[in-house]
């Protein structure tokens, strides 16, 4: 009897005590604070700039800029965050939830949403202004050049 004592106080605490176990898979598991679950992107933030897949060691994102794609391996992931913490537009975020066991490696593929029309618009007007850049310059230097060889 003098033995059961110590633990008395225990058994009657965990009479009345919430369970530390849960009823998974009926009840969903709430993650802790913090939790380094998964890589997700706000794709309309993005810049293309690759930074993410620079500095991600395991080489799991790739940034297709032509295409406007993001990709990201899940299965290659290891939850370190650089890239959440490289990322200058802030549009990574590491969110609670771990990738579904599958028997593939299966890529993540998030489209930015463009329009090919538009995108062949914005980049005729660049090369047209670095054009326009150029040949001003190129007159500035001629005019230059002809007020020396008036002055000599
Ligand atoms: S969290 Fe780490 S491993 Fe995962 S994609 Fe980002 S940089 Fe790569
Ligand atoms: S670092 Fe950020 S902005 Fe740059 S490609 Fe990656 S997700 Fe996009």
């Amino acid at each position: 009897m003098g033995q059961f004592m110590p633990f008395a106080g225990q058994v009657l605490k965990n009479l009345f005590s919430k369970p530390a176990t849960t009823q998974y898979p009926f009840a969903p598991k709430e993650y802790p604070e913090r939790t380094r679950g998964h890589v997700e992107i706000q794709i309309e933030d993005c810049i293309m700039c690759g930074m993410c897949m620079r500095s991600c060691p395991p080489g799991a994102i790739e940034v297709k800029k032509p295409e406007h794609q993001w990709t990201i391996n899940r299965f290659d992931c290891i939850q370190c965050g650089y890239c959440v913490e490289k990322c200058p537009k802030k549009c990574l975020s590491l969110v609670p939830g771990y990738q579904v066991p599958a028997g593939e490696k299966a890529v993540c593929v998030v489209q930015q949403p463009f329009d090919p029309e538009e995108e062949a618009r914005k980049e005729a007007a660049k090369q047209a202004a670095i054009k326009a850049a150029q040949e001003k310059a190129a007159a500035a230097k001629a005019a230059k050049e002809a007020a020396e060889q008036a002055q000599s």
